[in-house]
């Protein structure tokens, strides 16, 4: 089983490479492009990323045959339509990648989007009834109160950095086959403990479950001082 490597050591140490990692992506002189069996020299080179901080994790160099031949660019990386980086897909099998408004984008552009949108956030008091419906389309009718779990969109991983201005409330993690809750609160309850709009997202996506959190906004003063 694979296991996250540690976000913390990956980090720091894309925070000592970045620089010279970008004088490399500069340079004239390629070395040979790195698509498997490849003989050719690159013509192009990509700073890649990941979606847990800001500095290029890595570099790609690739030939102009095999740039954007099998995928965008290559193979385990995509390029985020909203802020241009190239991004590796996963590290794990929760891929880092979501399909939002017709267009690919990084988990950490997808969570910008959603929390920044008005619509998205609900008030608590309006949900009498939380499902998890795979099956149905909707997220939440106001109509009925009944909010869909199953219709949450995927924009934070494990670990990934919240949006500022977001915190976290608390989670329930449900088995991915059988839709069966395995841990936490319920999440009605949760919701109706809440003072303040909320978004509810799928945060984690397990090997055989994912997680639901529960996020509002970081406005009041005793929120920040807690976020310290
Ligand atoms: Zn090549
Ligand atoms: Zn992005």
């Amino acid at each position: 089983m694979w296991s996250l490597p540690d976000i913390k050591f990956l980090n720091d140490r894309a925070a000592a490479n970045a620089a010279s990692l970008k004088r490399e992506a500069k340079r004239k002189r390629k070395p040979k492009c790195e698509h498997w069996n490849c003989k050719s020299k690159a013509t192009r080179s990509y700073l890649t990323f990941d979606i847990f901080s800001a500095d290029p994790k890595g570099i790609l160099h690739l030939c102009e045959a095999h740039d954007g031949n099998s995928g965008n660019p290559t193979e385990g990386y995509f390029t985020c339509a909203h802020c241009e980086r190239v991004v590796v897909e996963n590290h794990t099998w929760e891929y880092y990648r979501i399909e939002l408004d017709g267009e690919t984008v990084c988990l950490n552009c997808a969570a910008e989007k959603h929390f920044g949108a008005p619509e998205n956030w609900l008030d608590p008091r309006a949900v009498k009834e939380v499902i998890l419906a795979p099956e149905e389309t909707e997220f939440f009718d106001a109509a009925s109160g009944v909010l869909n779990v199953a219709k949450c969109r995927h924009v934070l991983a494990v670990k990934q950095p919240v949006p500022v201005g977001v915190r976290f409330v608390d989670n329930a993690e449900f088995d991915s086959g059988t839709g069966q809750q395995i841990s936490g609160d319920r999440l009605l309850d949760i919701i109706h403990r809440l003072d303040r709009p909320f978004i509810p997202v799928l945060d984690a996506a397990y090997q055989f479950a994912v997680s639901i959190g529960i996020y509002v906004r970081t406005e009041s003063a005793a929120d920040l001082k807690e976020a310290a």
